[in-house]
């Protein structure tokens, strides 16, 4: 039978419950199990794809176009599972579904409460669309005693009766502070949240401790004393370099062989060379290269938690440190010079007119000055805008994302696109929430083209999320400034990625490919982008 692991969180947020979860997920898996991780948030929001990413940070999106929390974008990376919709939740969700059940009659007439309505649906969640796996790891978003989280502390409380207390376990995670002043780690904040879980019915079997420093032994035992968990099952989870240790540490921790001890499962010891390979060519990496990342959201680098985690793989693969340069695209006077030195030039994916004359600062340096341009999404139309103004010289050129009146639209709202064989659509005032282009899409790519090569084959599949496209209508006009688009969607109708001739290495697409780059499988074209930028270096240096 699976086995459910549950996680919560207490002291703090930020804990990185989510990392936790991902590397037991990944320590399990490395010892032969099946594993799945999912994520409950309590926030009422139906997704998070409307949340400024100020609030939230990145939005994932999945293969099957779900618009979910960052960590499920840790959970891949860890374990190269792919996410679905039933593997995110959040209240909201959870609230419109009961909310269209009482409007279809579904409750006979019964009065619609949280429990059990409410409770009910989470835990057909929690325990729905499982086949054969060991491990069902679900993290429960916030932190113990925010109001919001009681209905889903109630939930798996009350899964620990209906699956049988061996077949659940509770993992809380917590802080333990070190006060400079007493020279000490301390353990009352602990004892304090694991109260408060008790105080709704949940005792935790394993406590995973985040501190900045060494555990003592005594500080165990007595954590254990009163928090009730055995000594050997309150774990030490330190501060890391790089989070791709954390499944080494938390092995050698006894975090996993904890879990099968109470499970009672024999299991082998897993087998972590990829991660020991992963971690030694992050700390030991026999190059560095420079990168500038042009966007709006710099002073919350959460926004592009799967970009920088895509270009850190990158570099592994390259066997180099990527480091990182951060400009402020709202700083448009000085972009060109907060440019130099970087061997290679990176406009993410964003939204709206903010920032918008720094990134098209940004573009045209990288064209003119011959270095690799990557953009993705926002930073491909840019690239598109920007050849369009600039070479084509159409100045009144815009996205009407930008300026909704402009005589020359080259981006626009696609109404209208082929699915498959379904037909989309969409309106101009329509709803925000869950209505961009999302999730997987095959594109077809010209055989002799540089994307071609480095795929090594020609039909892809990549994520999306964007509300705009190019206007096909520009496309001859684009091609004969040379930039070709050598990548379209099945039907033809959906210019998904481009490329500038005579140019060392400047690509745009229209999807995501951050959200598929894995420390063990890189993304091509980051590994790509970044092996480009090092040859740049080499031939001016
Ligand atoms: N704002 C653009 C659009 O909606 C690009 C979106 C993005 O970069 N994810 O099409």
């Amino acid at each position: 039978m699976t086995k459910f692991i549950f996680v919560t969180g207490g002291v703090v947020s930020s804990l990185g419950k989510g990392l936790a979860a991902s590397s037991l997920a990944a320590v399990l898996q490395a010892r032969g199990f099946k594993v799945r991780l999912r994520k409950l948030d309590p926030y009422l929001n139906v997704d998070p794809g409307t949340m400024s990413p100020y609030q939230h940070g990145e939005v994932f999106v999945t293969d099957d176009g779900t618009e979910a929390d960052l960590d499920l974008g840790h959970y891949e990376r860890f374990t190269g599972v792919s996410s679905t919709h039933s593997d995110s939740i959040t209240t909201g969700k959870i609230y419109s579904t009961v909310l269209a059940k009482e409007r279809r009659g579904d409750y006979l007439g019964a009065t619609v409460q949280v429990v059990p309505h409410i409770i009910d649906e989470i835990k057909s969640f929690v325990t729905n669309d499982i086949t054969d796996e060991d491990f069902i790891i679900c993290e429960i978003g916030g932190t113990v005693g925010d109001i919001e989280s009681l209905p889903f502390l109630e939930t798996i409380r009350q899964l620990g009766n209906d699956l049988g207390r061996d077949n659940v376990l509770y993992i809380h995670v917590t802080l333990l502070p070190y006060i400079a002043a007493a020279g000490e780690i301390k353990t009352k904040p602990t004892q304090h949240s694991v109260k408060e879980l008790l105080s709704v019915g949940i005792q935790p079997d394993i406590l995973l401790c985040r501190s900045e420093r060494p555990i003592p032994e005594e500080a165990r035992r007595k954590l254990g004393l009163f928090c009730n968990v055995k000594a050997e099952r309150v774990i030490e989870a330190s501060d890391l370099k790089s989070i791709y240790e954390a499944p080494l540490v938390y092995h050698a921790n006894g975090l996993d062989g904890e879990v099968c001890k109470y499970f009672k499962i024999e299991a082998k010891q897993p087998d972590l060379t990829v991660w020991t390979e992963i971690v030694h060519r992050i700390y030991e990496p026999a190059g560095m290269v420079t990168i500038a990342i042009v966007g709006k959201y710099v002073q919350l680098l959460d926004a592009y938690k799967s970009l920088i985690q895509s270009l850190i793989h990158a570099g592994i693969a390259n066997n180099v440190k990527a480091n990182l340069k951060w400009v402020d695209s709202e700083q448009a006077d000085s972009v060109s010079d907060q440019l130099k030195g970087a061997q290679a030039i990176l406009v993410p994916g964003g939204f709206g007119e903010r920032g918008v004359n720094g990134k098209l600062e940004a573009i045209k340096f990288a064209r003119e000055n011959k270095i690799p341009y990557f953009g993705i999404c926002f930073g491909m139309q840019l690239a598109v805008l920007e050849t369009v103004r600039n070479v084509l010289g159409l100045t009144e050129a815009n996205s009407t994302e930008l300026g909704q009146h402009t005589p020359e639209p080259v981006i626009g709202l696609m109404t209208e696109w082929m699915d498959g064989q379904t037909l989309q659509k969409r309106q101009l005032n329509g709803d925000m929430g869950g209505t961009m282009r999302l999730g997987a899409y095959d594109c077809n790519l010209d055989k002799d083209s540089k994307v071609a090569e480095i795929y090594g084959m020609t039909t892809i599949s990549e994520r999306h999320r964007h509300r705009y496209e190019v206007n096909p209508a520009y496309i001859d006009r684009i091609e004969a400034a040379g930039l070709k688009f050598v990548g379209m969607s099945p039907e033809g109708d959906l210019p998904e990625i481009i490329e500038l001739q005579d140019h060392p290495w400047f690509i745009g697409v229209q999807f995501h490919p951050e959200f598929k780059s894995r420390p063990f499988s890189p993304h091509p074209l980051f590994v790509d982008f970044v092996k480009a930028a090092l040859d740049q270096f080499s031939k001016k240096g």
